[in-house]
């Protein structure tokens, strides 16, 4: 697995949890959406009503499920957790629903890949609160009506553009979360080394900061791998040398591009003379999914402007030459 990867790895789950704001206060950075959350959060508690429905999307890793967490303490309500293709059928639906209290949260990850027999009983229960159940086969059957309590379903994706227009019409708040500053991920770094009672000094924080990608768990990641080296070369302490000589050695560059990228923005311009290349031969040439690129690693590359995409496919930018230290090609300079 690539270090740079936003996708959560195996073993991180542990980390990840002890890790998680629990409250808004505590969540750093995305400042539009918490300021629209905070109200309609508290408006809702005001009328004792369930919030709205929430759609949340954005890359991997910037923390919708960890907002769908913080939602549901600072309403005081339960959360239950799961994830679109985990709803295998309809029944499935049905007793997740059928369980909830009154006001509570129920977050379904990844919710563009639900399945289509499960997303339409899901329009009833967001809509009116009601489970619309067929009893009987062939002419006798009949569709059942049973009241839910009212709830507030959370939905992430990554893919908002594959939601289904009724599914998305559905939600009351949909928000989107950004990459994060350098800032506000040297504050995150901070914050976690002191929660996993690591010292960092100075400027190590921005040294990680600066090659997470804009993505807290890349950051937390990287922290975990910086310490590793710090008790092993060092005295535990993670100094700015410390950090940038770890760092070098994880072969993530400062602004976070792994050998990976590098490749592949070299084989775009080598075989390519920069783009356009379609979305399938950049993946052939690096030997990753089309879809991954797509998701997970093109997003931070036209992010901070090393890609542009175009109809005719992606194209390496200036900016792009000029970090790898290459020539522009005649018809760009
Ligand atoms: P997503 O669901 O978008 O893939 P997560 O909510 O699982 O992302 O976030 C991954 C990790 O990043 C969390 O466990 C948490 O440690 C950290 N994180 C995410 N957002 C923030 C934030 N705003 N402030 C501090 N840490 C965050």
């Amino acid at each position: 697995d690539r270090i740079i990867s936003a996708n959560l790895m195996m073993d991180e789950q542990a980390v990840e949890l002890s890790l998680r704001p629990r409250y808004l206060g505590e969540y750093i950075g995305q400042n539009q959406v918490k300021e629209n959350l905070k109200i309609y959060i508290e408006a809702a508690k005001m009328r004792s009503e369930a919030l709205d429905h929430v759609l949340l999307y954005g890359p991997p890793g910037l923390g919708k499920t960890t907002l769908a967490n913080i939602i549901a303490n600072e309403l005081g309500v339960n959360l239950r957790t799961t994830s679109g293709p985990a709803i295998e059928r309809p029944g499935d639906l049905a007793a997740l629903l059928t369980n909830l209290q009154e006001g509570d949260v129920l977050f379904i990850d990844e919710i563009h890949r639900l399945h289509r027999t499960v997303e339409e009983v899901m329009y009833p229960a967001m809509e009116d609160f009601a489970l619309d159940i067929m009893i009987g086969k062939g002419p006798s059957a009949r569709s059942v009506r049973l009241d839910l309590p009212p709830f507030t379903l959370i939905g992430a994706t990554t893919r908002a553009g594959l939601l289904s227009a009724p599914l998305r019409d559905r939600f009351g708040v949909v928000s989107r979360l950004e990459y994060y500053t350098i800032d506000e991920l040297s504050f995150i770094v901070a914050r976690n080394a002191e929660l996993l009672g690591i010292e960092i000094l100075g400027d190590a924080a921005e040294e990680i900061a600066l090659r997470a990608r804009g993505t807290p768990r890349i950051a937390n990641r990287l922290l975990k791998r910086v310490r590793d080296y710090a008790q092993v070369r060092g005295d535990g302490i993670i100094t700015p040398e410390i950090a940038a000589e770890s760092l070098k050695m994880l072969q993530v560059d400062p602004r976070g591009l792994d050998s990976i990228d590098h490749k592949m923005l070299q084989s775009m311009i080598s075989s390519f003379r920069g783009g356009p290349v379609g979305l399938d031969t950049i993946a052939a040439t690096i030997g990753e999914e089309s879809q991954t690129i797509e998701d997970v690693y093109e997003p931070y590359l036209l992010q901070i402007g090393f890609l542009q995409r175009t109809p005719r496919g992606r194209i390496v930018t200036p900016a792009a030459y000029h970090h790898l230290g290459l020539p522009l090609p005649p018809q760009q300079n």
